[in-house]
């Protein structure tokens, strides 16, 4: 399906109930930031309870924890959009084990919403994120290093992706020994995304 503008599309994406994961809430959740030329694509796992209340990507526990670091490193709403790999609530907040069902929607939703908003960069925040928009296991391996978006439509765009820890294994690692280096490899990680688009400099 090809749209017009992003407004069409997102018409269709909250009203999509294509799988049971849509069906079960009954509630997409859209993105939340600049919708017409974001610098910066910042991608999540899938919504949660407090999600599909608000309607907001990332507005919960671990949510906080990563707009307060988006913030601190010139992230905004204004420069940046936050969305998820799946828009709507699993059932018993898991992650769906179903690959054709998370393809089917990341290549109708995610992707398309990749193409039409044009991004300079991505951050991946997570490793089912990481999974399953670049197709690459491991987010201990390969965080903090650039890689290139692999969905290109057009031979000369080049999307830059960096991938990080998700902030529920930052928070679950806080109080561990490994706690503080998880916590500063974000930061690290996020604060390179930043840099690279220019956002230090605002
Ligand atoms: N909330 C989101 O919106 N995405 C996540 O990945 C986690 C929490």
């Amino acid at each position: 399906m090809k749209y017009d503008n992003y407004e069409e599309f997102e018409q269709a994406k909250i009203a999509c109930r294509d799988c049971e994961i849509g069906l079960a809430y009954n509630r997409v959740v859209p993105s939340l930031g600049n919708k017409v030329d974001p610098t910066v694509i910042v991608i999540g796992e899938c919504a949660g309870r407090e999600e599909v209340e608000h309607g907001e990507p990332f507005i919960g526990k671990c949510g906080k924890l990563l707009r307060k670091h988006l913030n601190e490193s010139g992230f905004c709403k204004e420069n940046c959009l936050i969305t998820n790999t799946i828009p709507c609530r699993p059932l018993n907040n898991q992650f769906p084990t179903d690959t054709k069902l998370v393809s089917h929607c990341v290549d109708q939703w995610l992707a398309k919403e990749i193409e039409i908003l044009r991004p300079r960069f991505i951050l991946i925040v997570g490793g089912k994120a990481l999974k399953n928009v670049m197709g690459i296991d491991g987010i201990t391996k390969n965080r903090g290093s650039w890689m290139t978006y692999p969905k290109i439509w057009e031979p000369s765009l080049e999307i830059g992706v960096m991938a990080t820890f998700h902030p529920s294994y930052v928070l679950r690692k806080e109080h561990m020994a490994e706690g503080p280096g998880v916590l500063e490899s974000f930061k690290v990680d996020i604060a390179t995304v930043s840099k690279a688009a220019g956002f230090h400099l605002t």
